[in-house]
């Protein structure tokens, strides 16, 4: 849980960003990295408020 947590990112708005690896599900702490379980840059992002 914790570490699910720390990959988040909080933006000023309030809302959060996830960015998740398409292939594998990974979570990324940000879109423009690659993947570093597959080695994929297909990453999708999720914003939750
Ligand atoms: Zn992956």
């Amino acid at each position: 849980m914790i570490d699910t947590v720390k990959t988040l990112l909080f933006r000023s708005d309030g809302s959060v960003v996830v960015h998740e690896c398409r292939r594998c599900g990974a979570t990324l702490e940000s879109a423009d990295d690659v993947c570093p379980a597959c080695d994929t840059e297909d990453v999708a992002s999720f914003e939750i408020r």
